[in-house]
């Protein structure tokens, strides 16, 4: 199985999974339907999946038409999500596992747990797929609730629902790619410093990050070894980010973290 980035909108990232021997393939959060079908005849692939992570119209507003194309296509998205994601048809909850591949004819099986994580919105979920090897790379598929160097802001949600869905994306292992739904790296790293400027390993990662944008590379995946390091996002029990914060909780340092983010 392979996972192809692709560009959308503005500061969309689209990811297409391609099993290239059963000549099939998945998408997640087609917020636009031209770039998925171009990648999906360029692969010659054709798509039986559609795995939304939230209702926003940037993660949804393909599925109309991909399903025109391709009506066999399931549909996943979360059970709270029920009546705001075009198409839908199967309603997932925490701990459900989906077969994406089958692995029939050769190719290789793949399945997907589904992580609930309210935040960004109330409905939102994070796909991960364990690796397939021991010493292999996990992937997870977290839409707008992690970002490299960030984390979604709060539509729906609060930050203690905030904290326990980041709390349970961060106990995944550090071998895991984090595949996360928009381009807004930089703009998080620049934010990053600004609370926890002497931490080295996020000084070392702005300043490649920066290198990295100046010549139009994408920052996506990141790994979750990174965001452990360098997200203040997933760092809302470290002392020296609390100490910085004048906060004495967990939870209140990441509401406050979040509250500067949302001013930034
Ligand atoms: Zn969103
Ligand atoms: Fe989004």
């Amino acid at each position: 199985m392979e996972i192809h980035r692709v560009a959308a909108f503005r500061d969309n990232y689209i990811f297409v999974l391609h099993d290239a021997i059963q000549g099939q393939a998945a998408v997640v959060d087609p917020g636009d339907a031209q770039p998925v079908l171009q990648t999906l005849k360029r692969l010659k692939a054709t798509l039986t999946t559609i795995l939304n992570t939230h209702h926003h119209g940037d993660h949804i507003g393909g599925n109309r038409q991909l399903l025109e194309r391709f009506p066999q296509t399931q549909v996943y998205g979360g059970a709270e999500d029920r009546g705001r994601i075009p198409g839908q048809t199967h309603f997932l909850q925490e701990g459900d596992r989906i077969t994406i591949f089958d692995g029939q004819s050769g190719g290789s099986q793949c399945v997907a747990e589904v992580i609930f994580v309210p935040g960004h919105t109330r409905a939102h979920i994070a796909y991960y797929l364990a690796p397939a090897t021991p010493d292999g790379w996990g992937e997870l598929f977290c839409g707008d609730t992690l970002f490299a160097g960030g984390c979604g802001r709060l539509f729906e949600g609060n930050p203690q629902q905030m904290v326990e869905s980041l709390g349970k994306l961060r106990q995944l292992p550090d071998t895991t790619r984090v595949w996360c739904a928009h381009e807004y790296t930089l703009n998080n790293l620049k934010f990053a410093v600004t609370v926890d400027g002497t931490n080295a390993a996020l000084q070392q990662r702005l300043t490649q990050v920066q290198a990295a944008r100046a010549q139009d590379q994408p920052t996506v995946p990141t790994t979750l070894g990174l965001e452990k390091q360098t997200n203040p996002f997933l760092r809302w029990d470290d002392a020296s980010l609390q100490e910085a914060m004048g906060s004495t909780s967990a939870e209140q340092t990441f509401a406050r973290l979040r509250g500067k983010k949302d001013l930034f």
